[in-house]
């Protein structure tokens, strides 16, 4: 009988000081466990005679229970104690101001690349996608580009084989474009290019350029510089300077190139400019009748112009970057002063 006391003392003491729902289960475990104090006496019941079975199974059920009651309810004051620690702790104080984090923006060649075909697409260019991976024919032979053209050389172009190449421009576009679609027709061609060059401030192995090209009956070459005056006076305002040269490309007849005012010097002269005040932008031309034979376009019956132009070299005006290279570094100080939105005009 006093065993029975000091069993029940004990556990109503180590119930008492169980602080947590974990301490509670190791008491659960210590007495009701596999190999709990209670659970042997229980077993042990088998060995005594029949009346000291009854006698010490009464005892030790009532114990039980007693026990599998009081941690029943111990259990659910500490959950409610605990639940409400937590609460405390973790209060919300929705008043408080929010931790500010950064937001990103996209890289500043592909803002430059959208924005400029976005302005094409306002004078009703459609967009046009071409492959990366090009044959010789589509880059060099349907435009007008003859075999003993520079432009051929491996110091200029990465073959892949005799026959494919990466693109060195994003003129092949106008002939897939040409090849499934019969006039008119209005298109803007952007993307990725590659050219076997020394990597410097102003030269890159992979740029974008933006090609555009419009064919129709009685196309002629004040619609080239209507176009390009007007994308020119959207791209960098409306009181910058613009002029045509006299230039020459294998796929254009005739061909220009177009020059901007120096946004840096505002035409006075700057290193950037190499002194001349203005800054090449982009080639152009009316298509060449040979490229149209090549697309089975007929040349007595249509005209039109072609236009490329590089996008790193807009971005590096706008924003003020002299060396192309930072654009690939990306590194992150440079990419944060690029403004996430750039006013146009
Ligand atoms: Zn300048």
């Amino acid at each position: 009988m006093s065993d029975w006391a000091r069993l029940q003392e004990e556990v109503t003491s180590d119930l008492q000081q169980a602080r947590t729902t974990s301490e509670l289960e190791a008491i659960r475990v210590k007495y009701l466990g596999r190999k709990g104090r209670l659970t042997e006496v229980l077993r042990s019941l088998a060995k005594l005679s029949e009346g000291q079975r009854r006698l010490v199974g009464q005892e030790a059920n009532a114990l039980r229970d007693f026990l599998e009651s009081a941690l029943t309810a111990r259990r659910q004051a500490l959950r409610q104690k605990e639940l409400e620690q937590t609460l405390k702790e973790e209060r919300l104080d929705v008043t408080l101001p929010p931790i500010p984090f950064p937001l990103g923006h996209r890289h500043p060649i592909t803002q430059t690349l959208s924005e400029v075909v976005e302005i094409f697409t306002h004078m009703g260019f459609a967009i046009a996608d071409g492959p990366e991976l090009e044959t010789d024919y589509y880059n060099f032979t349907a435009l007008n580009i003859p075999p003993d053209h520079p432009a051929r050389d491996m110091q200029d172009t990465f073959y892949l084989t005799e026959e494919w190449l990466l693109r060195t421009h994003t003129s092949p576009v106008q002939i897939h474009v040409m090849e499934r679609q019969s006039p008119p027709l209005r298109i803007v061609a952007p993307g990725r290019v590659f050219r076997h060059e020394a990597i410097d401030a102003s030269h890159s192995a992979v740029f974008h350029q933006v090609e555009g090209l419009a064919v129709d009956e009685g196309i002629s070459f004040s619609d080239l510089k209507g176009t390009l005056s007007l994308f020119v006076r959207h791209c960098f305002g409306p009181s910058v300077g613009l002029r045509f040269r006299p230039s020459y490309f294998p796929f254009t007849e005739p061909s220009a190139e177009v020059d901007v005012q120096c946004l840096l010097c505002q035409g006075t002269g700057c290193r950037t400019c190499g002194g001349s005040g203005w800054i090449e932008m982009l080639g152009a031309g009316m298509v060449h009748p040979k490229v149209f034979e090549a697309v089975h376009y007929d040349p007595e019956r249509y005209t039109g112009f072609a236009f490329g132009l590089g996008v790193e070299r807009i971005a590096m005006l706008k924003f003020g970057v002299e060396d192309m290279r930072l654009f690939y570094e990306n590194d992150v100080r440079l990419l944060e002063q690029i403004p996430r939105r750039w006013a146009w005009g």
